[in-house]
């Protein structure tokens, strides 16, 4: 999917979502994207560099001033955004990973590089069994799994990368 920004020839710029860029070009071509505003179907996409050339100017304090202020609540769509709409199952299922992790992290031991060892002696009936993390290089990962040992890797979330 491509946001992009248009104008009406009545000048009411507006934003809509496309498949693609020929998606736009085949629907604007068929007339089928209407301006929200007024209706009209003689839609381009807009020029950019006007707004680019405008943010470059020096604020004055009182722009400034609004410009720390957080962003207003964001008005309603003309158009449905698809991802507006995903977002909220993309807030519940990273908290669910979130609490994945830390109710591992909490309730299991852990063993650290150990942890292909440890989950050997487990496996094999030398310790008894108890929940451990820990890591495992690409390597002992496979020659766990292809010895029937079952583990799972612990979900790594976007901001926790760094
Ligand atoms: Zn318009």
């Amino acid at each position: 999917m491509i946001r992009y920004a248009l104008i009406c020839d009545r000048g009411h710029d507006f934003e809509s979502w496309f498949a693609d860029s020929a998606a736009f070009d085949r629907q604007a071509k068929r007339k089928l994207v209407s301006c929200p505003h007024c209706g009209s179907a003689q839609v381009e996409k807009a020029i950019m560099a006007p707004r680019l050339a405008t943010a470059k100017r020096g604020k004055t304090p009182e722009e400034t001033a609004v410009a720390n202020e957080p962003p207003p609540p964001a008005a309603p769509a003309p158009a449905p955004e698809p991802v507006a709409m995903l977002s909220p199952q993309e807030r519940e299922l990273r908290a669910k990973l979130k609490e994945l992790r830390e109710h591992v992290t909490k309730n299991a031991d852990n063993v650290g590089s150990k942890f292909p060892e440890e989950a050997r002696k487990m496996h094999y009936g030398e310790t008894e069994h108890r929940s451990i993390y820990g890591v495992a290089s690409p390597q002992e990962a496979e020659e766990l799994s292809e010895e029937g040992i079952d583990f799972h890797s612990l979900p790594i979330l976007p901001d926790e990368r760094n």
